[in-house]
């Protein structure tokens, strides 16, 4: 069976959400029984975004298969329940470097090597090259950036082609645009809209749908002007007013539509036949919403990172949180601390008020200091611990310099000369000098020790988890650290490394080498997020810090009414 392409592409400004459209679109495809994949192509030099600063791109999200990839692939894997992969996210400087590569192996001798043909033949074999394993009928492509931009055409150019191989029944465009309320004129407008379309009109594509965004609802006047200047049909006008939440978009699309349109414009009850459900599957979507939105009380947990400034630096950790809360009925409220302002002086005043404290992940010494503090705070005053990544490094730092007299311990990362490297580079690290790729990364096996509290959580004896990172917890200092009571609960077999570690005396203090946030998915919070969320509640409910979670307060959002 032929899979069918669909390409979203985006008009006006950047923002607006095409990641969301694109696994909303997805979700309600697969509750019609369809197999769906999300892919997005990036329109950046790098090779990945995996050398990039959180401040420039948000979060690094990691694949099982080790890629580093956008955090919109982090959406597609929670939205779909699906994991993606390395071919799931390909950037202007992957195809580059794929096609330099041959061009020096002399695959193409005595040709001249030019962005028409060979850049757009690499980036349509790419745009295949999921869908061509079999394994979906509808593969979603985001093209990263605006119609308009001058890195973006070898996409618009390499779509253009596909449509025409491919047919215009097995390929669709949906084009993602913003339509602005003008306060002044006290109207929306379509104008930006309809010269975006324009611009992709000379690229030789006419888009089938069209989703708008917009701040206030568009009438049927709005639509069908839309429609005549856009030249699409008046039913592919789709509103996509903006929502309370991103897990409300899907519901707000299947009001709206879209995916009846998709699957009568790719003709797919005919091609799949039965396999395309008519009514759509979308109730345990529903229940997840529905207890979102109403929370029975709130929490407040505090999560110390160096980029907290940034919204979508910690995306996948605080989209766990949320997860993990509506499955308890509780609002996670997150208090961001800046874990540069943190020191011994000043640390109550940042965590006193909190019920659980989490330390985020990161690179470099920047706010370290601040981060070990935290840690310190949460175990001497008991309160729940969670430790991701760096945070767990910054744990058994924290452990080895006040529960182990190891004066000065750190990690080679930050201190080359500490006389206690409890966190280290191991062998294989050492001789690395190159940058991109080159991390402890993707999933690994962690073997669960019984008894211990990560046995309790987990309920199985051996789990995999996603890495990105490239120190460890030093096997040489663990006796140390253990005979003074912490707990390894996790170890990789294959490379012998701690995972977990746990202190049995405190009430929740656990550190994990991974990243557990990369694998929550909607109805399903990673089990580390539902035990920690469940330990701050418990903490909330014995101090009294258990609250009325706090009323909404945005204007002009689009409530899925008519399924909640
Ligand atoms: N900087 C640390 C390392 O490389 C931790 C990385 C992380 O938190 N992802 O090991």
């Amino acid at each position: 069976m032929q899979t069918k392409y669909i390409f979203v592409t985006g008009g006006v400004t950047s923002s607006l959400g095409k990641g969301i459209i694109c696994a909303s679109l997805g979700r309600l495809l697969e509750a019609r029984g369809l197999r769906v994949t999300i892919q997005k192509f990036d329109p950046y030099i790098n090779v990945d975004p995996g050398t990039m600063n959180p401040y420039e791109h948000g979060e690094v999200f990691v694949t099982d298969d080790g890629a580093e990839t956008d955090l919109d692939l982090g959406h597609y894997e929670r939205f779909l329940g699906v994991p993606t992969s390395k071919a799931n996210n390909i950037t202007t400087g992957r195809i580059y470097l794929e096609v330099i590569t041959k061009e020096r192996a002399g695959v193409y001798l005595g040709k001249t090597v030019q962005v028409v043909p060979h850049i757009i033949d690499e980036i349509k074999f790419w745009m295949q090259k999921v869908g061509g394993t079999g394994d979906y009928d509808v593969v979603i492509t985001e093209i990263g950036g605006t119609v308009g931009d001058i890195e973006g055409q070898p996409y618009l150019e390499a779509m253009r082609q596909l449509r025409y191989d491919l047919g215009r029944k097995n390929t669709l465009n949906i084009h993602l645009t913003l339509v602005p309320y003008l306060a002044a004129a006290g109207e929306i407008k379509t104008k930006p809209t309809q010269h975006s379309v324009k611009i992709l009109l000379s690229f030789g594509l006419q888009p089938d749908i069209l989703v708008c965004r917009t701040e206030r609802p568009m009438n049927k006047e709005h639509r069908s002007k839309l429609a005549r200047f856009c030249n699409v049909d008046a039913d592919a006008v789709v509103e996509s007013q903006d929502a309370e939440s991103i897990y409300e978009v899907p519901l707000l699309m299947q009001e709206e539509g879209l995916d009846a349109l998709v699957v009568k414009r790719l003709d797919m009850v005919n091609d799949f036949g039965s396999k395309v459900s008519k009514s759509v599957g979308m109730e345990g979507w529903v229940a997840f919403v529905k207890s979102l939105k109403a929370p029975a009380a709130s929490i407040r947990i505090a999560l110390v990172g160096k980029y907290v400034e940034h919204q979508d630096a910690y995306k996948s950790i605080c989209e766990s949180f949320i997860m993990a809360g509506a499955k308890k009925g509780v609002l996670v409220d997150l208090k961001m601390v800046l874990s540069d302002d943190v020191t011994s002086d000043n640390v109550a005043s940042y965590l006193e008020d909190v019920s659980g404290i989490l330390v985020a992940p990161g690179f470099g010494d920047r706010g370290i200091e601040g981060k070990i503090e935290s840690v310190r705070y949460a175990r001497e005053k008991d309160i729940p611990f969670l430790g991701i990544c760096l945070g767990m490094q910054c744990a058994v730092i924290e452990y080895a310099r006040n529960k182990c007299s190891m004066d000065g311990a750190n990690s080679t990362e930050f201190d080359l000369d500490t006389p206690y490297p409890v966190i280290d580079l191991m062998n294989d690290q050492r001789s690395i000098e190159r940058k991109g790729g080159t991390m402890r990364l993707g999933a690994y096996d962690c073997e669960i020790v019984p008894g211990t509290k990560a046995a309790a959580i987990y309920d199985t004896g051996l789990v995999s988890e996603r890495h990105r990172h490239r120190f460890e917890l030093n096997n040489d200092l663990k006796d140390n650290l253990s005979s003074n009571g912490m707990i390894f609960s996790g170890r990789n077999p294959d490379k012998d490394l701690i995972e977990i570690i746990e202190l049995p005396e405190h009430r929740w203090f656990v550190g994990v080498q991974f990243h557990p946030e990369y694998k929550t998915t909607v109805g399903n919070a990673h089990p580390l997020f539902d035990a920690f969320v469940d330990a701050s509640t418990e903490l909330a409910r014995e101090t009294g810090a258990l609250t009325e979670p706090r009323p909404k307060t945005r204007q002009n959002i689009k409530l899925a009414t008519a399924k909640l």
